[in-house]
């Protein structure tokens, strides 16, 4: 990085490093053509065509593809890494998950921290910057710091739990709060308080909802396959207020839903729930493939959109899906949901991301936004061309700028 020279008449910092592309991707829809973004102590201090850019300093030109911001995986759970082709999908959710607890039991946990550490060097050379986290079982904080990562790692409780630990403290750029994993396995008293507990020490709430068939039913009636599973796993739901309810309602009515809660899957929602989650401003992130391997469906993306909704993508765990990259969320929703602009499916990637898991200041590149950039190689002719590149095309070469 080029030194700070400060010209003492303005104070400004004069120089920075200066990062030259065929094309800067600024924000949804923003494109600049032949652009220098110049950075400065991990701020963008500018970013401006190249032929209006006068400073001074060395310059590197990374070719004539696309500088943009890094890539935000709003939903994983990289302590099930090590399940990866372990779990078949075939055998709908509750299959699913019997297997996949089934598999966690007899998992190592030196097995568990490789490969939640190889997961997430491998995720971050593929562009991710910003992570939502869930689940407690490994100190995945630390190697998301080791990997550069930013985030939030959420804590998930179950069932009728009364009292919560203390939190860590943050690591690096990884920030921990508190999440009820969904209203079919957290008893509603609890869901309650920890939206709460999160509401009081200003963090971001998140869990679950809306996911499968099985919890719809479980919530409306109390009874079904869902309902057989928890007695199975000795869970006593008798004393849950929640029937009779579907799962969006239920959360609206327990004020679980507004602009400090990430809200994740939203398989199972009707016209009148989509209105409801809209009009409670409340974040929310859609898992595509996972959704399309575990339950056979994908969620509504272009109804979201219409309500007015900005969808995070996550890629939910490798026990449910073949990677961690968000390119590779993005291609499959490019892929199947063809009314989508490739601009609306980038904004899913990056900026949407970043505004569900708290980050203003990731997600775009401009004056005062934090520098976790990216660049892709590729060749375009015209700023739609590039989207389209992006989207559509397995991206493999991702270079981190430094
Ligand atoms: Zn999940």
């Amino acid at each position: 990085m080029a030194p700070m020279t400060v010209d003492k008449r303005n104070r400004q910092p004069k120089s920075g490093a200066r990062h030259r592309a065929g094309w800067i991707l600024c924000g949804p829809g923003k494109w600049l053509e032949n652009g220098v973004v110049t950075v400065f102590e991990g701020r963008v201090l500018s970013v401006e065509r190249l032929a209006e850019s006068g400073r001074s300093g060395a310059m590197e030109d990374h070719g004539a593809g696309v500088i943009m911001p890094a890539l935000v995986n709003a939903h994983t759970h990289l302590t099930l890494s090590a399940l990866a082709g372990k779990v078949p999908y075939g055998n709908g959710f509750l299959g699913w998950i019997q297997s996949l607890m089934a598999a966690r039991r007899v998992l190592y946990r030196d097995d568990a921290v490789e490969a939640a550490e190889a997961a997430v060097f491998r995720m971050a050379a593929s562009g991710v910057g910003l992570v939502g986290e869930f689940g407690p079982y490994l100190p995945v904080a630390g190697i998301m710091a080791d990997a550069g990562l930013g985030g939030t790692v959420w804590l998930e409780f179950f069932g009728n739990r009364k009292r919560l630990p203390s939190l860590p403290e943050a690591v690096g750029d990884i920030t921990f709060s508190y999440a009820g994993h969904a209203p079919n396995t957290v008893n509603p008293d609890l869901l309650r308080h920890i939206k709460q507990r999160d509401a009081e020490e200003g963090l971001l709430y998140c869990l679950h909802l809306a996911e499968s068939i099985e919890e719809t039913v479980f919530l409306e009636t109390g009874k079904g396959a869902w309902a057989d599973f928890l007695r199975g796993l000795g869970m006593d739901f008798s004393g849950w207020k929640c029937w009779g309810k579907r799962p969006v309602e239920l959360a609206a009515e327990l004020g679980l839903l507004d602009e400090a809660t990430l809200a994740v899957h939203l398989l199972q929602v009707t016209r009148e729930d989509m209105a409801t989650l809209a009009e409670s401003r409340v974040n929310i992130c859609l898992c595509p493939r996972s959704n399309a391997n575990l339950h056979g469906r994908l969620p509504d993306i272009e109804g979201f959109l219409s309500a007015g909704m900005a969808p995070a993508l996550g890629t939910d765990s490798l026990a449910s899906c073949d990677s961690l990259s968000i390119f590779d969320e993005m291609h499959f929703v490019a892929e199947r949901f063809t009314g989508l602009r490739p601009d609306q499916i980038l904004a899913m990637g990056t900026i949407n991301g970043a505004r569900a898991l708290g980050r203003q200041d990731l997600g775009r590149i401009e004056p005062g936004a934090a520098a976790r950039l990216i660049y892709v190689e590729l060749k375009a002719g015209s700023a739609e061309q590039a989207a389209e590149r992006l989207v559509h095309e397995p991206n493999e070469q991702v270079t981190w700028l430094g």
